[in-house]
């Protein structure tokens, strides 16, 4: 097998699929109200073009949805270069034509290739969940992703993780805190991070995940658990440099998220 080193800046790509939930923390969905200008050939000419230019990053695939069309998704794995670290990010979406035997078989035709995806279930029902049996189906790993919307503060929402963490017990469970309160001055504080404290109580510390430029994150451990809890800005572009890079679902390659990014100037690049 080929053996993948992370190196570079991590694409992103807003598959040109729309996922039909409305999550009140979505920073996505005004992109999908207009399709017109979607353009999936253009998207995997900027992958290939991002392969020659970062051969060793990491490549997240989101929307959206990138399993609304399960053919389209293995036309898009099939322009991604085994190099990669894949990661997928998804609701598990099935329907008449879909259902989750289907979506499973289709995902672990890729065991290798896709190293994680990443599964959102919340702590309210945001999106129209599958049964929870195509877990044991999968064959690739998969966390539980679980944006908390809820205020620590509020008296339910120990009980309400309570409930997830029994839910999901044995899973890989990530926790991320709502981006749009993340700010560079509170993004790697804990000190004042309710959540971050309630987590701490619930579960127990492992070790702090490296931090990046605009991210970091906290391993703890609860039952057989792994729980990660994230903190992200809503921006990777910070002082010129690059965080992430994203691919719109127009095929335009942006150096930063939908409402801060504007399209790739490749002397980013150089910068120091
Ligand atoms: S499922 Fe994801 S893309 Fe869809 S509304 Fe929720 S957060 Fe946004």
């Amino acid at each position: 097998m080929t053996e993948k080193i992370k190196e570079g800046q991590t694409v992103t790509m807003f598959v040109p699929y729309d996922c039909n939930n409305a999550c009140p923390f979505c920073v996505n969905k005004d992109d999908y109200r207009d399709t017109s200008g979607f353009d999936l050939d253009r998207c995997y000419r900027s992958l290939d073009l991002m392969d020659r230019i970062l051969p060793h990053n990491d490549i997240v695939l989101t929307g959206g949805e990138p399993l609304a069309n399960l053919p389209a998704l293995e036309d898009i794995l099939s322009h991604i270069n085994d190099r990669h670290h894949i990661y997928i990010n998804t609701t598990l979406p099935t329907n008449a034509e879909q259902d989750m035997y289907k979506v499973a078989e289709t995902l672990n035709k890729y065991v290798g290739k896709i190293d994680c995806i990443n599964v959102s279930r919340h702590l309210k029902h945001y999106v129209k969940e599958c049964p929870d049996e195509i877990f044991d189906l999968l064959k690739i790993r998969h966390r539980i992703n679980c944006v908390v919307f809820e205020d620590a503060d509020e008296p339910d929402t120990e009980a309400k993780l309570e409930k997830f963490f029994a839910r999901f017990a044995g899973h890989e469970i990530q926790l991320r805190a709502n981006y749009s309160y993340l700010t560079l001055d509170n993004v790697f504080d804990t000190e004042h991070d309710r959540l971050y404290k309630l987590i701490n109580r619930m579960c127990e510390y492992q070790y702090d995940l490296e931090k990046e430029l605009f991210r970091t994150g906290f391993v703890f451990k609860r039952g057989d658990s792994k729980i990660t809890y994230h903190k992200t800005l809503p921006y990777s572009k910070i002082d010129g440099k690059i965080g992430d890079i994203i691919i719109r679902q127009t095929g335009l390659i942006y150096d930063d998220w939908n409402n801060y990014g504007s399209e790739l100037n490749i002397n980013s690049f150089t910068m120091k």
